[in-house]
């Protein structure tokens, strides 16, 4: 027997479905979107080309420096790459002082990013650090000394800039409380380049780095075998995605140098943005309310379905429709004003995770969160089981459409268009087409990857035989690795400036 109010949970759990039918077709106006930012600017989906035109495979070797200015920290490591698909890693973390983020010029800021850099050399690289010192004074030419003792850096910078090339890119603006009007404009990498010299540094800036392609590039060197990886995706606060292309698609105007030997170059999407015009998006009254609450409606339209951002806020929009309703929490006294459930974007994604793992008949631990996460005692068991039910709904439509990109991702790059083994039997390892993922989503919402694979294999021109080989694998510190990963493959590129 069903109460009201677990009816009620199936009919907007029912919302939330999406059919194969819809899988089908959106995987194939994915690809259109694609296509179209591979021609012209100012499409739906940006496909940034990034200039980076390899992606390493497992064997590379060498120490390489990264620096990852995102927001609060900055951080800087060294990697050992030991050419053997593993890698060691050492970092330092300082928080940026207030004042930096909003200095008169670029110079204060960058020279306090070089300081950090100087002081980290000096406490893990101190033999190197020496030894260069040494050379230096004994060389009388400044330029004298050998390109081999100079550590290649990546710098993750996660602000909008226009890259140019590999080690290129202008600041757009700035975001997350920094303001320094005097750097808008210029290259970043130049600018860290001057305060890493004026302190002789034996530094040398090559690649700047976007988290996605970071994520690309160390799945790919650490992935088992040699295969290539062929997208880097990250599920967390937001989602985007970032692909091999051929260079030979990518027919909008490229301004900076690059390596054409490869034939390919990786691609930033920016999916976050895919079917702004809601073409093949579901939309639930949910989504239409969280878009409108938004501080971008309009905007960013894939992403409010799929991201750790949004998900939370989805199930609360539901959860207090039911309660205005008068079908959930009836034995609870009053919802406080100052629960989350009261407040716009106030419920955590991860009480989707809880809710989804909770497999107990009392659902003892959904219940809990819901008293810490919602601030609301003394649920019941049917308030929490109406919760799971919508909670799984919304989770399970996120893994279904990050299928769409996935999948379209991987039928454009053309990987599944070749196969050496025969039409029965495993997937030999040539025919693996390998993805790497990131995110608090894709690593902790059970059962994700399943809810992906079913969908995947709905998606236009991937069938069972296409989702079968794809190999999905967690890449870890993408802005670590993945940024020492590109700088590696940044120098070794035959440029022509
Ligand atoms: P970032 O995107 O900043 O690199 P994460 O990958 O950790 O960081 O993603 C954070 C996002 O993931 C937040 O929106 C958070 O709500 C969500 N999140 C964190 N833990 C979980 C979980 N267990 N299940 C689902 N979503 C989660
Ligand atoms: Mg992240």
């Amino acid at each position: 027997m069903s109460s009201p109010l677990q009816e009620a949970a199936q009919r907007v759990a029912k919302e939330f479905d999406y059919s194969d039918d819809e899988v089908f077709k959106a995987g194939k106006h994915f690809i259109t979107q694609m296509q179209e930012g591979l021609l012209k600017d100012g499409t739906s989906m940006s496909q940034i080309p990034t200039y980076v035109t390899a992606v390493p495979n497992g064997t590379e070797k060498g120490v390489y420096l990264a620096v990852d200015l995102g927001g609060t920290n900055f951080r800087v490591c060294s990697i050992q790459l030991h050419g053997d698909t593993t890698f060691t890693l050492t970092q330092s973390k300082v928080a940026i002082p207030k004042e930096l983020m909003i200095a008169k010029t670029a110079v204060e800021l960058f020279s306090f990013l070089a300081k950090q850099i100087e002081l980290f050399l000096k406490e893990h690289h101190g033999e190197h650090f020496e030894s260069h010192l040494r050379r230096r004074n004994t060389v009388s030419s400044p330029t004298g000394y050998r390109d081999e003792h100079i550590f290649k850096l990546g710098f993750t910078f996660s602000f909008p800039v226009h890259q140019i090339g590999i080690n290129r890119g202008t600041l757009i603006r700035w975001t997350k409380g920094f303001d320094i009007a005097d750097a808008v404009g210029k290259d970043v990498c130049q600018l860290l380049q001057d305060a890493i010299d004026a302190l002789h540094l034996p530094v040398r800036v090559s690649a700047l780095v976007n988290d996605t392609v970071g994520t690309l590039m160390s799945r790919s060197y650490t992935s088992p075998g040699k295969t290539p990886t062929v997208l880097g995706a990250i599920f967390g606060t937001g989602t985007n995605g970032a692909y091999v292309e051929k260079l030979s698609n990518i027919k909008k105007g490229l301004e900076g140098a690059y390596d054409a030997k490869t034939g390919e170059m990786v691609v930033n999407t920016e999916w976050g943005s895919f079917d702004n015009e809601l073409t093949v998006l579901p939309t639930t009254v949910y989504d239409k309310d969280l878009d409108t609450a938004s501080v971008n409606p309009g905007i960013q339209m894939f992403e409010k379905r799929v991201s750790g951002m949004f998900l939370g806020e989805l199930l609360r929009l539901a959860v207090v429709a039911l309660y205005k309703e008068k079908l959930i929490f009836t034995d609870v006294a009053a919802i406080e004003a100052a629960s989350p459930l009261n407040t716009h974007s106030g419920v955590d994604s991860s009480i989707l995770s809880v809710a989804a793992a909770d497999e107990t008949a009392d659902l003892a631990a959904l219940r809990k969160e819901i008293e810490v996460q919602l601030a609301v005692k003394q649920a019941s068991v049917e308030d929490a089981k109406a919760i799971k039910t919508i909670a799984y709904a919304i989770g399970r439509r996120a893994a279904r459409l990050s299928a769409v990109a996935v999948g379209a991702i991987v039928v454009q790059s053309g990987r599944l268009d070749t196969t050496s083994s025969s039409a029965s039997g495993e997937v030999s390892e040539d025919d693996i087409v390998d993805v790497g993922v990131d995110g608090s989503l894709v690593e902790f919402y059970p059962a994700f990857e399943e809810h992906m694979r079913a969908a995947l294999r709905k998606v236009a021109g991937m069938g069972e035989q296409g989702e079968r080989r794809v190999r999905i694998g967690i890449a870890k510190d993408g802005s670590g690795v993945g940024a020492a990963l590109i700088a590696l493959v940044a120098e070794g590129m035959d440029v022509d400036a």
